[in-house]
């Protein structure tokens, strides 16, 4: 039996060395294509997408969306039409500008994000009140000349999987309920994963180009760095009016629509990733597992026994794959131990140990990832016990995360008491909205802001007071340094 050399993670308090390395033993992502910014899928961290993306996509398709494909390529022609929007991306734009070696007549961008793709068309396709609300998503890869540093899942030349929805509404008041729902959906699709969020609105200098106002979903990383994994933008009817998308109201008159758009990219399976591993590697909810139980056989060299405890593990993994699970038997000529490791690296969910002893038994021992704690089953239970298990442990994966999280949130009545905190994780302060003091609470404390709380967010603490900067009256701000 071989025992198989492990390579060994850096501790996740180390955690760039540690996030980097993961990616790689865990086979998540390939970072060593030969174009900066651009990674591969191997089929486990693809497999690890789907299933994440699976949850986005039944979401939005059971709240009323509807999936859709546009184009990658925007003519130059329609991509200028907003001013705002052109100058919050043009500096990112990669351009199309040959077709073999003839000069295009016209540039062709690749999508940054895909308004200027989708509302040509939504100007031909909404005509009356009565096709809205017009709800589509597509999940796509994107484009942007990131001069930043970049890193695999968070800052990306090319956004693999980005999830973008454009509605189109009669009135401001409708587009601003979908904002409101879009988050609610976002928040839900993390709560799904275990990861604790905060939603704030963006100060007026950090909304997206363009909209009239932006609501972002944020994570904590394991660093104390704030990590944007959702954005939902109002645009008004700003896009409406550039791209010439009316609709007969009930009286007959041509008017302006009103519009949304919202996205989510791999950023949530970097927000996975890291929020719940340890030293050991993945520990992933059970849901998105993409091998959610393995299953161990503990084999000592006696001819009978080893066909007993095999055929054990056969029949187990037939009676959970028969409940919907994905399992695995690793009956590979290696120690235990050292599949154990693999595993776990892995982040498998549960881990099932068959031997000899307890095939006499009649039981089997079922080891949860999160907490290393080993139980027995009785063998005839196992398929409840294990769909028990993985509720509870999501729910537990969820509890620990947001008490890390509420932990990490300071509250600080003076910029001098924020400095001394050197804070490692979101700092709560007053600030009367000018953004004059905005900049000046950014420069002092060297955080990025990134707004007034939302729903949640924003209870339990005072929300007014005075402005750290000015004095006069305030609401509470969330403060943080971002990814
Ligand atoms: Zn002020």
């Amino acid at each position: 039996m071989k025992n198989v050399q492990q390579p060994k993670l850096p501790p996740k308090s180390s955690f760039s060395e540690w996030y980097h390395e993961l990616l790689a033993a865990a086979e998540i992502m390939d970072i060593r294509y030969p174009v900066k910014g651009l990674y591969v899928w191997p089929p486990f961290g693809f497999a690890l997408r789907k299933n994440i993306y699976s949850i986005i996509r039944e979401l939005l398709d059971n709240d009323g969306h509807e999936e859709a494909l546009f184009p990658l390529l925007i003519p130059e022609n329609e991509f200028m039409k907003e001013a705002e929007h052109i100058k919050g991306f043009e500096d990112e734009v990669y351009w199309v500008t040959h077709g073999g070696v003839t000069p295009l007549e016209m540039k062709l961008a690749l999508r940054p994000t895909s308004e200027t793709a989708i509302y040509p068309m939504y100007k031909l396709w909404v005509r009356s009140h009565a096709d809205m609300p017009l709800k589509l998503y597509q999940i796509v890869n994107t484009f942007r000349y990131e001069t930043k540093h970049t890193r695999p899942l968070i800052r990306l030349r090319e956004i693999t999987s980005f999830k973008e929805a454009h509605t189109v509404h009669t009135d401001w008041d409708d587009a601003a309920k979908q904002v409101d729902r879009a988050i609610e959906l976002y928040q839900e699709f993390y709560r799904r994963i275990a990861v604790p969020t905060i939603v704030s609105k963006r100060p007026e200098w950090d909304k997206f180009p363009g909209a009239d106002y932006t609501l972002a979903v944020d994570t904590l990383m394991p660093d104390g760095r704030v990590l944007q994994i959702g954005t939902a933008h109002h645009l008004a009817d700003k896009f409406a009016k550039t791209f010439e998308i009316t609709y007969e109201d009930v009286d007959g008159e041509q008017v302006y629509a009103h519009q949304t758009c919202y996205g989510i990219s791999e950023r949530s399976v970097a927000a996975a990733i890291s929020v719940h591993g340890d030293d050991r590697g993945l520990v992933l909810p059970p849901e998105i597992a993409p091998v959610q139980v393995v299953i161990v056989p503990i084999i000592f060299g006696n001819r009978d026994s080893n066909e007993a405890v095999l055929s054990a593990c056969t029949s187990v993994r037939d009676v959970l794959t028969g409940h919907g699970l994905r399992v695995k038997v690793d009956d590979r000529d290696e120690h235990p131990g050292s599949k154990y490791y693999r595993w776990e690296l892995k982040g498998v969910p549960i881990r099932i140990e068959i031997g000899p002893r307890d095939i006499a038994g009649n039981s089997v021992v079922m080891v949860r990832r999160d907490t290393a704690v080993k139980q027995s089953v009785p063998i005839d239970r196992i398929a409840g016990e294990v769909l028990d298990c993985m509720d509870i442990m999501l729910a537990d994966m969820y509890t620990a995360a947001s008490q890390k999280f509420d932990s990490r949130i300071f509250d600080c009545e003076t910029l001098d008491e924020a400095l001394e905190l050197e804070v490692q994780g979101i700092l709560r302060v007053c600030w009367c909205q000018d953004p004059h003091c905005g900049h000046e609470i950014e420069e002092v404390t060297g955080l990025r802001m990134l707004g007034i709380p939302v729903g949640a967010a924003g209870s339990g603490v005072a929300t007014s007071g005075c402005c750290v900067v000015c004095g006069r009256d305030g609401v509470a701000t969330l403060m943080a340094r971002t990814y």
